[in-house]
């Protein structure tokens, strides 16, 4: 049967790029009436240390983000990871079962300790998609939306699924498939065309947050990096120029259309038209979204509730499939 996951971390201000690449498919997948199971996820935001009292905000802030785009806790389950302790189970027996060797080439791990030293990362950090793999198969899910970044961790979750089921005989762990569509699948940084917009970025400039208000937005969009031509006449132009790529790309997916059609609009306009046309478009957009947010921000103890109703429903699905994988690995759960 399908069954979707998919998770975000609370590691800092949600993006544009979490929206346009993830959290907007989240809400046509449970519209289309599948089980959706959608999760904060704590345990892997603190892979890199979180200031303790802005992680607690950023778990409710993504929660009522959730909630303001339109997920429905009557019709998908949300929560957060450390309410549900079956994924910090199931994340250790999976790191028995991965090879330190996978861990090392995930391109996500290559990025996060580029101009560091990587051998003073948490080790957490390294086994970050042991732990993604858990989350997705503690549910036994089958299809998970997630931006183009994420590719790579959930080929690396067939491989997981597929060695413990061959270790151990079983035809247990499903092979999970990334749903990654759209013309907004990876959004970049405002200031740098070759690298991704995070919310974990340390520049603000960089991106567009889903609590920035109309001035912010504008302002970020006007100071974008772009190259000096103007727009082109067709989508070929675009060839090597990343900005104008970018911006093109963020224009189509708030508009719902395709960058051919962008182009055919704008040919041969300056980015002095083009980026308070995109900047309109883009506060039109996530302005009621940011409405809706701070209305649920504002009641802390209500998205408290509403996760942990959702943790007894995560959990209710995870603990025969976590009993299960303890009998078939040889430990002893009843007691
Ligand atoms: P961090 O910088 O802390 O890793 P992030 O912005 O990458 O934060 P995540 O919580 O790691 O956000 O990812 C949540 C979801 O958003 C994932 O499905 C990821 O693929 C997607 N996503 C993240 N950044 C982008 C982006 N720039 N474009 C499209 N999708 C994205
Ligand atoms: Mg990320």
């Amino acid at each position: 049967a399908p069954r979707v996951f998919s998770g975000i971390q609370p590691s800092g201000n949600l993006t544009l790029g979490n929206y346009l690449g993830a959290l907007r498919r989240w809400v046509e997948m449970q519209d289309e009436g599948i089980p959706t199971v959608y999760c904060v996820v704590d345990l892997h935001a603190i892979t890199v240390w979180q200031d303790p009292e802005k992680l607690r905000n950023a778990i409710r802030e993504v929660a009522s983000a959730f909630l303001a785009i339109g997920l429905d806790p009557a019709r998908s389950i949300l929560f957060n990871q450390s309410q549900v302790s079956g994924h910090a189970e199931l994340a250790w027996m999976f790191n028995c079962v991965a090879r330190i060797g996978w861990m090392y080439r995930m391109t996500q791990f290559k990025d996060k300790t580029a101009g560091k030293n990587a051998e003073n990362s948490s080790l957490g950090l390294l086994a970050y998609p042991s732990l993604m793999a858990a989350d997705i198969l503690l549910y036994h899910a089958t299809h998970v939306p997630v931006g183009e970044d994420q590719k790579q961790h959930i080929e690396l979750t067939r491989d997981i699924a597929a060695k413990f089921n061959h270790d151990y005989g079983v035809d247990f762990f499903p092979m999970t498939e990334p749903v990654i569509e759209g013309v907004a699948t990876k959004v970049m940084s405002l200031r740098d065309g070759n690298k991704k917009m995070s919310k974990s970025d340390p520049s603000d400039m960089s991106r567009i947050n889903l609590t920035d208000d109309a001035d912010a937005i504008a302002a970020k969009i006007r100071k974008a990096r772009t190259d000096p031509e103007p727009l082109p006449e067709t989508v070929e132009g675009l060839a090597g120029r990343a900005e104008a790529t970018n911006l093109v790309n963020i224009y189509a997916a708030l508009a719902g259309t395709s960058a051919e059609a962008v182009v055919t609009e704008y040919a041969g306009q300056p980015f002095s038209v083009f980026k308070p046309a995109l900047a309109d478009l883009a506060v039109a957009h996530l302005g009621p979204i940011t409405g809706q947010m701070q209305r649920y921000m504002a009641d802390p103890a209500e998205i408290d509730r509403i996760l942990g109703a959702g943790a007894e429903k995560a959990a209710a699905i995870a603990d025969p499939i976590l009993a299960r994988t303890k009998e078939i690995i040889g430990l002893i759960s009843s007691r």
